[in-house]
């Protein structure tokens, strides 16, 4: 069995990643940044303490592991909380990941061992693209700090691959999941159609409901991880529905599946949620990721919102 490090493995994708890694038998380390995240991990992962900003924590990691297989999901992973800090996500999301890629491919000169390496890359990248939908050779040209930082991981991955080292860069669409924090839009809008159910009147504010987005059913797009990890050759994969909603679809149907059917009288725009710059519809084509990788993905637009929607139904309803 493989042994396995996953950076970012306290987010959504690296808990879900752990989890399925530790159940089929894998040794999993991950990296976390702070030392209360120490105690807090999937059980089965030993946790490691090091920033991804400081190069000798991941290096002496990678060196001492000699893992097979590196998941490289760590970094700043909201758009907005990039415009407020742009230093620290190219820090973090950029370089962070090429720190990785240095890592492994330095454990691998020095050991003679393959070690492979997957980049959690983003549709962020291609930034308000001038296709539909986007595929792996739509231009790269980020029009945020998030989307630039992951355009430079992405570029880098590419580097690293011609110099010799296995990196898969898995361009992921918006990927959602009751693991998913308030910060993003569907869990903010699930748990507020949850609580607004529960009292039976509420309001929930949001920014541009017009905003378009290919959601899928995150663990879908942590099997697309895995599967080129574990591909013949390291390559560059869209991994996304082919399918937009709306963000007021997503109201609608959240608000419909907690038993509310005029969501519009619980939902308010307020102007602080609307982005200066959004892109205002992404969609990708996973063809390549099909036929190459034998992926698809399983969980339906409605079927995603209706177990997010139950998740925070059941929440509300267990004593705190
Ligand atoms: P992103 O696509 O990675 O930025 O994921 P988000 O879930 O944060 O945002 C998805 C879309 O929802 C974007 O176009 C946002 O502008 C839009 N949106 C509308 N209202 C809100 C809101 O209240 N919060 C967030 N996070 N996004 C919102």
């Amino acid at each position: 069995m493989p042994t396995v490090l996953i950076t970012g493995v306290t987010g959504q994708d690296g808990t879900i990643l752990a989890e399925r890694l530790v159940a089929e038998g894998a040794d999993v380390h991950g990296l976390v940044r702070l030392r209360e995240e120490l105690s807090v991990g999937v059980p089965g992962v030993e946790l490691h303490l090091g920033d991804l900003t400081g190069r000798d924590a991941v290096g002496g990691l990678v060196r001492e592991l000699a893992p097979d297989e590196v998941y490289s999901l760590g970094g700043i992973s909201s758009v907005g909380f990039s415009w407020e800090h742009p230093v620290l996500t190219g820090a973090v999301s950029g370089l962070g990941a090429v720190t990785v890629f240095e890592a492994a491919y330095a454990a691998q000169q020095a050991t003679g061992r393959d070690v492979r390496v997957v980049q959690a890359s983003s549709a962020e990248i291609f930034g308000e693209p001038d296709r539909t939908p986007q595929d792996e050779s739509t231009s790269v040209r980020p029009i945020n700090p998030y989307g630039a930082a992951k355009a430079y991981a992405h570029q880098m991955a590419a580097v690293y691959r011609s110099r010799g080292l296995f990196v898969a860069s898995c361009i992921l669409y918006n990927h959602e999941s009751p693991l998913r924090p308030e910060a993003f839009v569907t869990r903010k809008i699930t748990s507020g159609a949850a609580r607004i159910a529960a009292a039976g009147a509420g309001v929930l504010s949001l920014g541009n409901l017009d905003a378009r987005r290919d959601w899928g059913w995150a663990p879908d797009y942590v099997d697309a991880m895995v599967r080129a990890a574990r591909h013949d050759t390291a390559s560059d994969y869209v991994v996304a529905t082919g399918r937009t909603h709306s963000v007021a679809d997503f109201v609608e149907a959240a608000f419909r599946r907690a038993g509310i059917e005029d969501w519009r009288s619980h939902v308010q725009v307020d102007p602080a949620f609307v982005r200066p710059v959004d892109a205002y519809e992404m969609v990708g084509n996973a063809s390549k990721a099909r036929d190459e990788l034998g992926w698809e993905a399983t969980v339906t637009f409605e079927e995603l919102v209706a177990r997010m929607v139950d998740h925070d139904v059941a929440l509300l309803g267990t004593p705190s």
